[in-house]
C-alpha cells in the first residue's frame, strides 16, 4: 500500500531501500526463525521510526514504552481554534536523501515553503527600521557566510573553533568593504541574523564548534513545513505499529542488563509504575538531555565509561517557542516578516532572554517568538505575565508605537520536562563526531561479546545529522536493522 502511494508521488523515485541494507529487505521473522523480545525506550520519531521497520519485518514481540500521555516527542503540534501551533520541529529540507521528506512523499502530505527571506529589520530607534535594502545586502552577506561556514572542512584544524570565532572573523572582513553609514546598519543587520544561527544549533555561537554546522548544508534542499501540522508524518508510522505495541504512561525508572544467572532474561525494565518487562534488546531513544540527567542510576550495571563520557561531552542545547494570541490583532494579515537588527555584545553578551530574539511569525491572530540557548532556561523559569510584558516591551521599543498586551500565550517547555531536558543535541568545544558515533553503540555484556544487549538510538547518535528529524529516523531504522542482523544470526540465517 505505501508503496504503490509512493510509486505514485511525482519526483520520488527512490524507494525506502536508499537507507535499508538490501540484503535486510526480504528478511522476515515467522516459521522458523525465533523471534526476539524487544523493548523501545521513548515514541519519538526514532523509536516509532524503529518500530515501524520492525513490524514491516513481521516482528511482533516488541513493545514501545513512553513516558508521556502521547508519540512524537519532540514533534508536538498544538492545533486548536483554526490554528497550527508547533511547540517543537516545524522544518525539513526536501529531497530524496532527506527520510522525512519521503515520508511525507509518502504521505501525500501537502508541503509549504518556508519563508526565510530577508523581509524588514527592525532597530531600537522604532519603525520604519533600517532601510530595506540594506537589510537585503546584510542579510545576503549573512546567507553566503553560513553557507561557506556548512561547506568549510574543519575537522583537520589543529585547534577547535567555535562557531563564532569562525563567524567573527569573516563579520570583520566583509564590514572593511563597505562605508561608513552603510557599516553600521549592515553589522546590525547581520548580527541579528546570527540569533537565527543560534536557535538553529540551540546555544551561544562562543560555545558551539564549528564542526557542528560542517555539513548542514549538504541536505541542499529548500526548507519546507507542514501547513496541517508536523504531527501528520507520524501517521504512516503509526499505521504499520500495532496500537497494543505502544505503552503509554511508562516512565522506564531502571534497565537491569547482562546478569550473569542463565535462566533470568537478559534485560529486565522496571517503570514508575512498578510494572516490569523483560526484553532481549532494549533499544534506549529517551534524548541525551534524559541521559544526562538519569543514566547514573538508569543502568545497572552502569554504562562502560567511554558511553558515560560520550554522554558528558556532546552538548544540550534549548530552544523555546512562545505564542502571544491578540483578540483584535493590531497587523494586518499580509505583513512583511519582521527581524531583530542587534548589535555584537547584545547578542553574544550577558543580556536578557528577549535578546536571543531573531524575528516574529505570524499564525493567523498569533505572534510566534522563538528564545533561544541559555537564556531559553531563564525563559522558562519565568512566569507567563512576565514573559507578555517582556515581549510586548521588546516590541514596544523596536517599533516605537503602543503595542497591547496579548489575550493568552502559549509556550513549550523542553527543559523543565524531564522527559527532554532540553531541545537538541550540539557538537561543543569539548565534543567531536567520536563522542556521537560512541553514544550509538550498543553494548554487549562481559560474558556475551557477539550478541549486544543496549542499543541507542535518538538524534543525538546521528553523525552529521543530529539535531534534525532526519537524524532521529536514520538513528531509529539504523537500530532496527542491527535488530534483524543479530536475529539472523542468532538463527544463523
Ligand atoms: C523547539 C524545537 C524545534 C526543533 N525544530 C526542528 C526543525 O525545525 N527541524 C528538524 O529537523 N528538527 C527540529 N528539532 C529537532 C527534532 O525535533 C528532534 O531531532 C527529533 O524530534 C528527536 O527525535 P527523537 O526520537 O530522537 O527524540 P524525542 O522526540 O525526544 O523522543 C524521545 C522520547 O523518549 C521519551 N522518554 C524520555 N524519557 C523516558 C523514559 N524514562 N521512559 C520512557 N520514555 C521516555 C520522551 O517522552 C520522548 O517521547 C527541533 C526540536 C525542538 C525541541
Amino acid at each position: 500500500m505505501l508503496r504503490q502511494t509512493f510509486h505514485r508521488c511525482k519526483g520520488f523515485r527512490r524507494p525506502l531501500s536508499t537507507i535499508v541494507n538490501n540484503s535486510l529487505d526480504d528478511f522476515t521473522v515467522g516459521g522458523c526463525v525465533k523471534e526476539p523480545k524487544v523493548i523501545i525506550i521513548g515514541a519519538g520519531l526514532a523509536g516509532l521510526s524503529a518500530a515501524q521497520r520492525l513490524a514491516s519485518a513481521g516482528f511482533k514481540d516488541f513493545t514501545i514504552l513512553e513516558a508521556s500521555h502521547r508519540v512524537g516527542g519532540r514533534i508536538e503540534t498544538f492545533c486548536y481554534d483554526n490554528k497550527v501551533l508547533e511547540f517543537g520541529a516545524q522544518w525539513f529540507k526536501t529531497g530524496l536523501n532527506n527520510s522525512i521528506f519521503n515520508l511525507a512523499m509518502e504521505e501525500q502530505l501537502a508541503l509549504q515553503s518556508d519563508n526565510n527571506s530577508a523581509g524588514i529589520f527592525l532597530s531600537p530607534e522604532g519603525l520604519p527600521g533600517i532601510r530595506q535594502s540594506v537589510g537585503d545586502i546584510g542579510y545576503t552577506i549573512f546567507s553566503e557566510m553560513k553557507s561557506k561556514l556548512n561547506k568549510m572542512d574543519c575537522s583537520a584544524d589543529k585547534v577547535q573553533r567555535s562557531v563564532l570565532d569562525y563567524l567573527n572573523l569573516r563579520i570583520q572582513q566583509e564590514l572593511a568593504t563597505l562605508s561608513g553609514p552603510l557599516q553600521y546598519d549592515v553589522y546590525r543587520v547581520i548580527y541579528g541574523l546570527t540569533n537565527d544561527l543560534k536557535a538553529e544549533i540551540g546555544i551561544d555561537l562562543s560555545l558551539a564548534s564549528a564542526l557542528d554546522v560542517h555539513g548542514m548544508a549538504s541536505d541542499s534542499g529548500r526548507r519546507v513545513t507542514v501547513p496541517r501540522g508536523m504531527a501528520n508524518l507520524l501517521a504512516p508510522l503509526l499505521r504499520e505499529i500495532p496500537a497494543e505495541s505502544v505503552h503509554y504512561n511508562k516512565q522506564v525508572d531502571t534497565v537491569s542488563w547482562g546478569t550473569q544467572v542463565p535462566t533470568s532474561p537478559r534485560a529486565l525494565l522496571m517503570c514508575h509504575d512498578t510494572s516490569a518487562y523483560e526484553a532481549d534488546y532494549v533499544l534506549v531513544t529517551v534524548p541525551l538531555g534524559v541521559l544526562k540527567s538519569t543514566a547514573d542510576t538508569m543502568f545497572c550495571p552502569s554504562l562502560p565509561s567511554s558511553k558515560t563520557e560520550a554522554i558528558k561531552a556532546l552538548g544540550v542545547g534549548h530552544l523555546h517557542r512562545v505564542f502571544m494570541e491578540y483578540t483584535n490583532p493590531f497587523w494586518a494579515g499580509d505583513q512583511p516578516k519582521y527581524r531583530f537588527a542587534r548589535c555584537m555584545d547584545e547578542v553574544n553578551g550577558p543580556k536578557g532572554w528577549a535578546s536571543t530574539i531573531s524575528r516574529i511569525d505570524y499564525v493567523n491572530n498569533t505572534l510566534a517568538f522563538e528564545v533561544s540557548g541559555q537564556q531559553a532556561v531563564e525563559m522558562e523559569n519565568c512566569s507567563n505575565e512576565h514573559v507578555a510584558m517582556e515581549l510586548t516591551n521588546l516590541l514596544r521599543q523596536y517599533t516605537g508605537n503602543w503595542i497591547p498586551f496579548p489575550s493568552n500565550l502559549l509556550r513549550s517547555r523542553w527543559w523543565t520536562n524531564k522527559f527532554f531536558r532540553g531541545a537538541q543535541s550540539y557538537l561543543g568545544m569539548q565534543s567531536n563526531v567520536e563522542h556521537q558515533k560512541e553514544l550509538g553503540s550498543p553494548v554487549f555484556a562481559h560474558n556475551d561479546p557477539n550478541n549486544p544487549i543496549l542499543l541507542f538510538a535518538g538524534e543525538a547518535t546521528s553523525i552529521g545529522s543530529h539535531a534534525t528529524l532526519h537524524g532521529a529516523r536514520t538513528s531509529g531504522i539504523r537500530e532496527a536493522h542491527r535488530i534483524l542482523k543479530l536475529t539472523k544470526a542468532q538463527n544463523k540465517i
